[in-house]
């Protein structure tokens, strides 16, 4: 997938037209900046301009433009109540773009969050813990605390603790 900076410009501006943003629409700036590291994307208030990270194209078109909605959103908020943030200002102009369920973060979606972690667990003993997609079906004691404690060798003292992950929606 290859979008262009004039891909991402004549998105924002049929956006901010569909919402009746035009006065908005003819200030917008948006380009992709190679710079970016974990940021998704960041808007500038004061300049209009927003900046785009390249490695977000790696996750698909859809994760390209509901970044780039999320934040027309900011610029949005700005322009209309001098609202930075993601309050409630942010929340609205999202509801109008079409992204009602858009997340207040900036980072990319890292391929962690696609495989979710569902079991933690935890050495009460160092307090080290670890996350696992499965549950361990056998006991499992921590290794560091075995070494530390009772040269190398497995003991029930250092059973790891086991908690489900609360798993988020998306
Ligand atoms: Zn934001
Ligand atoms: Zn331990």
């Amino acid at each position: 997938m290859n979008i262009s900076s004039e891909d991402l410009h004549t998105f924002s501006i049929d956006a901010l037209h569909r919402i009746g943003e035009r006065s908005l629409s003819k200030r917008v700036e948006i380009d992709w900046n190679p710079r970016m590291r974990s940021t998704a994307g960041r808007a500038n208030l004061q300049s209009n301009t927003i900046e785009m990270n390249p490695k977000l194209q790696a996750f698909g078109e859809a994760e390209v433009y509901t970044t780039v909605l999320h934040e027309l959103a900011h610029l949005i908020a700005w322009s209309r109540s001098r609202h930075r943030g993601h309050g409630a200002d942010w929340k609205k102009a999202c509801l109008d773009l079409s992204i009602p369920n858009e997340k207040a973060t900036h980072t990319l979606p890292l391929p962690s969050r696609r495989q979710k972690k569902k079991w933690l667990y935890k050495c009460s003993t160092c307090k080290v813990s670890i996350q696992r997609v499965r549950k361990i079906k056998r006991k499992t004691a921590c290794v560091a605390c075995c070494k530390k404690y009772n040269k190398g060798r497995y003991s029930n003292r250092f059973l790891f603790d086991e908690f489900p992950l609360v798993l988020d929606s998306k």
